[in-house]
């Protein structure tokens, strides 16, 4: 049996998606650049799918920007808005952003740029206030993430859109706000005029689409200048040939997630809730990490108290299961996401998350529930931090 608790890392091709991509590997391989025949159907399929997504976040066709990935949306959005600000202003984000975004704000830092990276409060959540407070004369870019990707807490976005709305009423130089959406786009409805949002990041391999493509929301007016230079693609915001198969499956990958929401968010509900209760009827000494109340909804991130999260993970992928410790792209390194959260540092190293995805069955969460017990029980008898110090300390002989 092999199970994929790991979706949020990424997730499968559907298959009507790939139905869909073929064509354009196949026959129409044409650059949309070009003005023959090959041309003008790469063109058009492109033009058809920035009208799909646009229309599913409620924004204008010319506004979507394709790119490579999540990683470069969010590079694109926080450099690109700098690069044109004309001073170095000063940005505020997150202590909880996926290193996409945390390590670009330090990068800005190093060239010069003031940055703040707000505090959560225990659930992950950052406050409107804090980032009112945080608001300068300089200030240029506020980026928060939507849905945080190791406990999957949903942030006050449109709270913080409607607050920036307001101050730049009266503000000479406008406040830009960013939002990280790659973990919640496919996942919930997305409407960047009810956000408030001048850029949104998302990627596709993230809701069943291909790897290696992705978008930027840009509203119109907004003053962003390319990251990398070339051809004219993209409006001059992003030159390079148009990865046309890619991006129409990411176009229809988002309009069956779109299509799906409501189902997929009732059948995950029962699978996390699920889950959760049979952590907690048979496992003691856990705690979970993130909001309950706002989470994004495929995401249970779960500490085990006293062991390593490492070793759980090698354990449950020799009994087929794939989780994770929280983000694929920083695996290893103790989670930045725990630490600004206040999560006490035993409990850290114990966490795991699982990520549910459209493909899993409820019978995959009970032949988990089946296996974890003694899983994480053994793993406890040999952790020296358990009660009474583990059976090799117990075992060790007193000289
Ligand atoms: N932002 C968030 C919140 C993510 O979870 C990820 C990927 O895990 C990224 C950005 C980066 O996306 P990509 O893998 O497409 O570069």
């Amino acid at each position: 049996m092999k199970i994929y608790f790991d979706n949020s890392s990424t997730t499968a091709v559907s298959p009507a998606v790939l139905d869909e991509m073929r064509p354009y590997f196949l026959t129409q391989y044409g650059n949309a650049s070009t003005l023959h025949s090959f041309g003008r159907d790469a063109r058009a399929a492109l033009d058809q799918a920035r009208l799909g997504i646009s229309q599913i976040i409620n924004c204008n066709p010319d506004e979507i920007f394709f790119t490579g990935c999540g990683t470069e949306s969010d590079n694109l959005a926080l450099f690109g808005t700098m690069a044109a600000s004309g001073s170095k202003g000063h940005i505020i984000t997150t202590k909880i952003e996926h290193h996409a975004v945390l390590y670009t704000a330090q990068a800005l830092q190093k060239a010069g740029y003031t940055v703040t990276f707000l505090d959560v409060d225990k659930q992950g959540l950052v406050s409107v206030e804090s980032v009112k407070a945080a608001i300068t004369a300089d200030t240029k870019l506020v980026s928060v993430m939507q849905a945080n990707n190791e406990v999957g807490t949903l942030e006050p976005i449109a709270e913080i859109g409607k607050m920036i709305a307001e101050l730049n009423l009266n503000r000479a130089n406008k406040i830009y706000f960013h939002t990280d959406a790659v973990q919640s786009i496919g996942k919930i409805a997305i409407d960047v005029k009810n956000l408030g949002v001048d850029m949104l990041s998302a990627s596709a391999h993230k809701f069943n689409g291909p790897k290696g493509v992705g978008f930027l929301y840009v509203k119109r007016g907004t003053n962003i200048f390319p990251i990398m230079y070339g051809g004219h693609q993209e409006n001059g915001l992003r030159p390079g040939t148009e990865n046309i198969a890619e991006i129409v499956g990411m176009a229809k990958a988002l309009q069956l997630a779109y299509q799906a929401h409501d189902e997929a968010a009732a059948r995950l509900k029962i699978m996390r809730e699920t889950l959760k209760e049979g952590i907690c009827g048979s496992i003691e000494d856990v705690s979970f990490n993130g909001c309950a109340a706002c989470n994004i909804g495929n995401i249970i991130n779960v500490s085990f108290n006293y062991i390593e999260g490492e070793a759980l993970l090698a354990r449950l992928d020799a009994h087929g299961i794939a989780a994770s410790t929280g983000s694929a792209c920083a695996t290893g390194s103790p989670s930045h996401v725990l630490a600004a959260m206040g999560v006490d540092p035993i409990a850290a190293q114990g966490a795991i998350r699982f990520s549910f995805g459209k493909d899993n069955t409820l019978d995959e969460v009970k032949y988990t529930l089946s296996v974890l017990p003694k899983l994480v029980n053994g793993l406890r008898e040999m952790s020296p931090l358990w009660k009474g110090g583990g059976v090799n300390v117990k075992a060790r002989p007193k000289n």
